[in-house]
């Protein structure tokens, strides 16, 4: 009497020496939908192992030769997404335990009960199928937040954190800073050498905003040819320094697709000493921006309050 459920068949491989176990086990296993092979010794079951993988291999622990445990090694070297489970003779259970211990998934008692068995591979299958979709979610989160020309942070990702870390400015009552970066005439850098030659730019450049800033900084692409820097419990002294780093490495890096460096202009702001919501910080971030362009490019500018006034 076998509940249907909807988790995963599997491939399972079941390791005896005595056929008579095998047999009956294996007819079970493929009766309960999964896909089973045999091997009747530790080292048939290493090569079959090494020929392909199996969701769960289910060994006795005594073997003759190569045993359960050096079995079970292997495993977790040649194929550690391998579930293994053990068989013991009933009476032994201290080598069940050793074999737990060493990695093994469960351990089933001798003789194999079938409504046990069935049991203990669905839940090893249900495991796998969790373990598949946790990753699958972790996959789906990141590439949602990630731009996809760089490989950086993207600007959904940039929204959130800067929410993030001006709750945190508040708790701690340290100041952050943000600074917005804006390559100098990337328009003429398209035109001149190509599209394809400004996206090699915009990856060079996020890779040496990565070398420039400090490993809390975080760095996003915001749009275009304009990136964000978040800068976590930052004076506006120490962003100075490290915009100033910023236009140094950039200033020097010579890009392969264009046979030259290109110039930022950058902006920066302070939470709370500029500004007292996001939408502000950003907002004199990018005044501040508007600022060094306007004084000739290739350079940072801080916000100030005469930068709002209009001269
Ligand atoms: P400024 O010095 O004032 O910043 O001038 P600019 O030419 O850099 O600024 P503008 O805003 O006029 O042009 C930005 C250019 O960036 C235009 C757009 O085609 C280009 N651009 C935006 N995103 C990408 C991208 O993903 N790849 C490439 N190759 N170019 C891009
Ligand atoms: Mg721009
Ligand atoms: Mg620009």
């Amino acid at each position: 009497m076998h509940q249907e459920r909807n988790s995963t068949k599997g491939s399972i491989l079941f390791v005896d020496d005595d056929t008579s176990v095998s047999n009956i086990m294996s007819r079970m296993i493929k009766e309960f939908g999964h896909q089973v092979d045999v091997a009747g010794s530790g080292e048939e079951a290493l090569e079959r192992i090494r020929q392909r993988d199996y969701d769960i291999v289910i060994t006795d622990i005594r073997l003759p030769g190569i045993d359960g445990m050096r079995v079970l090694e292997e495993i977790l070297v040649i194929s550690p997404e391998t579930d293994v489970i053990a068989v013991t003779g009933y009476g032994s259970i201290e080598s069940a335990v050793e074999f737990m211990k060493a990695g093994a998934l469960d351990y089933l008692t001798k003789p194999i009960n079938g409504d046990h068995l069935e049991m203990v591979i669905r839940k090893a299958m249900e495991r796998k199928d969790l373990i598949k979709a946790a990753r699958e979610r972790d996959y789906y989160l990141k590439m949602s937040l990630t731009d996809a020309l760089t490989g950086i942070f993207n600007h959904r990702y940039f929204q959130q954190q800067i929410t993030r870390e001006i709750t945190k400015s508040i708790r701690s009552g340290e100041s952050l800073s943000m600074m917005m970066l804006d390559i100098d005439d990337f328009k003429h850098i398209n035109d001149t050498f190509g599209h394809q030659a400004g996206d090699q730019v915009l990856r060079d450049l996020s890779d040496n905003l990565g070398k420039s800033c400090r490993f809390y900084d975080i760095i996003t692409r915001y749009g275009g040819e304009e990136f964000a820097v978040i800068m976590p419990s930052t004076s506006v002294g120490n962003a100075v320094k490290i915009a100033r780093r910023i236009l140094e490495n950039v200033s020097s890096q010579v890009h392969s697709s264009i046979q030259r460096p290109i110039t930022l202009s950058i902006g920066i702001s302070n939470y709370p000493l500029h500004a007292s919501c996001k939408e502000d910080l950003i907002r004199k971030a990018d005044l501040a921006l508007y600022n060094s362009k306007a004084r000739g490019k290739n350079t940072y500018t801080v916000y100030s309050e005469s930068l709002s006034t209009p001269a």
